[in-house]
């Protein structure tokens, strides 16, 4: 019997009936997540885990054959964190998708690793609460998929990432130990902050198969603000204004290629000729939103805004964020894209802005610009044409330079969407050898074998 044949048959007699999967189009239907740029290799096999007992068996079996595992969630990822490595296990967590408990009067959730996003959000709506981090993949993302990539989202601005919901983890270890880190109180000051250390993790330290969550109540109704400018400079002081005065609870932007892309793909009447779309909320209610929409109105017109307006009516402002959320999916259409997904200061923004104006112009490439703009975390997407050999050349050069000019302005290559396969060359160029090093003695603590999710991250 082959080593291949002796681990599958190993895992079949762990594991429950229909687990495990060898099936060549189910493996090359888990093989990669959404960045068709990142590199892939072919897993010998995917698990579909049950329960915590399932994740263990597989690390067992995974440390003792030195096997490859690469966690998985909803494959929405943006950055190949999920790709598989060439003879690895996929380690799905799509089936450990119950909301365990929903606690109102302590304000948390219980979930497993599986839940999506959304169901999380409905499941606690019906007790009157809400759970805020809405990355604009939360229809489709895991909880668990969130949590290791620390995702942001459009509210973040006012209410935090998905790091700032965390109470605490259940984690496996690479070995198939199993840690429980901070608890259900809202402070824990009990040791090292190891919930931190595995949020954002990317699969590379240990696999979540439980989590506690913060929830809150929900806001009040919002009101919507857009605002056109006629330059993208002009847009990024509107919005380092806008974050000075208030406290907006979504501020987003799309330049105009991105406008067009969205009007190509689902025409929403927006002004295609503009060089910035600025769209922002405020849910603070009663006379102090007023204000709010007041100062954020003051602050476009101040920076040169040729259009202001805002709405109150909630399925208007929907279907004004309907142009935000279908920005990348339309750019897509366009091409091939290389996404990125910078952040600098806030006081840097107009200077990025500026930064991939003229990195578009030198490189002679389309690019498109939208995002996170009050948390200073842009995407700007490379589209080019997949089939020309040269057009690959300048829109890996475009993305690479927009990279660097982000940590010339103080900034990091990633905001949200996690470093994966996709921006692990660039790592060294953030932190520096010492940095490297660090990082490397925390995984080699976590995963001596360095079985968890290799090539991803370091
Ligand atoms: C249209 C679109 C819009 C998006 N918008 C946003 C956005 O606004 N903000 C944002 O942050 N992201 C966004 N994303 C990216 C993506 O949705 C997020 O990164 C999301 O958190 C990934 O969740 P997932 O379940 O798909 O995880 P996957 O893609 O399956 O995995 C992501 C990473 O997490 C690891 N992982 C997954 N589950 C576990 C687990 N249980 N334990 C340990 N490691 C695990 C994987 O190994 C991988 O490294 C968007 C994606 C798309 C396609």
């Amino acid at each position: 019997m082959s080593a291949t044949d002796e681990v599958l048959r190993e895992l079949a007699a762990v594991l429950p009936e229909g687990a495990l999967v060898t099936d060549g189009d189910v493996l090359e239907a888990h093989r990669r997540d959404q960045a068709e740029w990142a590199a892939s290799g072919r897993p010998l096999a995917l698990v579909r885990a049950t329960s915590t007992e399932d994740v263990r068996a597989v690390l067992r079996i995974a440390s003792a054959r030195r096997i490859p595992v690469v966690p998985r969630g909803a494959g929405s990822g943006l950055s190949g964190g999920a790709n598989a490595v060439e003879g690895c296990l996929v380690l799905s967590l799509m089936r450990m998708n119950r909301v365990l408990e929903v606690d109102a009067r302590g304000m948390l959730a219980v979930v497993q690793p599986g839940v999506l996003n959304a169901e999380l959000k409905a499941a606690v709506a019906e007790k009157g609460l809400w759970y805020a981090p809405d990355p604009a993949s939360w229809e489709f993302s895991s909880l668990g998929g969130n949590l290791a990539t620390n995702a942001g989202g459009l509210c973040c601005v006012k209410y935090g990432v998905t790091g700032d919901a965390v109470l605490g983890l259940e984690v496996v270890l690479a070995d198939g130990s199993v840690v429980r880190t901070g608890g259900r109180t809202v402070k824990n000051v009990a040791g090292y902050d190891l919930t931190r250390l595995f949020v954002g993790s990317e699969g590379t330290l240990g696999v979540i198969t439980e989590a506690t969550l913060k929830l809150r109540p929900r806001p009040p109704k919002a009101t919507t603000l857009v605002a056109t400018f006629p330059t993208l400079a002009g847009a990024g002081v509107a919005v380092t204004d806008i974050m000075a005065r208030t406290r907006p609870s979504m501020l987003e932007l799309m330049d105009r290629a991105t406008c067009r892309a969205v009007e190509a793909y689902k025409p929403l009447g927006l002004d295609v000729d503009a060089a910035a779309f600025l769209l922002a909320r405020s849910d603070a209610g009663g006379e102090q939103g007023v204000a709010e929409i007041e100062a954020m109105a003051a602050a476009c017109e101040a920076a040169g805004a040729t259009f202001v307006t805002h709405t109150g009516d909630e399925a208007e402002g929907e279907l004004l964020l309907t142009a935000r959320r279908l920005a990348y999916p339309a750019l897509e259409k366009q091409g091939a894209t290389l996404l990125d997904d910078v952040g600098v200061p806030l006081s840097r923004i107009p200077e990025l802005l500026e930064a991939v104006e003229r990195i578009a112009a030198e490189r002679g490439v389309l690019v498109g610009t939208f995002g996170h703009a009050g948390d200073g975390n842009m995407h700007p997407t490379v589209v080019f044409d997949r089939s020309d050999a040269v057009a690959r050349v300048k829109a890996q050069a475009a993305f690479d330079d927009i990279l660097h000019a982000a940590l010339e302005l103080g900034g990091t290559i990633t905001g949200e969407h996690g470093v994966g396969a996709l921006k692990q060359p660039f790592m060294t160029s953030q932190l520096g050898e010492e940095g490297m090093r660090l990082h490397r003695s925390i995984k080699s603590a976590l995963d001596p074998l360095g079985i968890l999710n290799p090539g991803k991250v370091l």
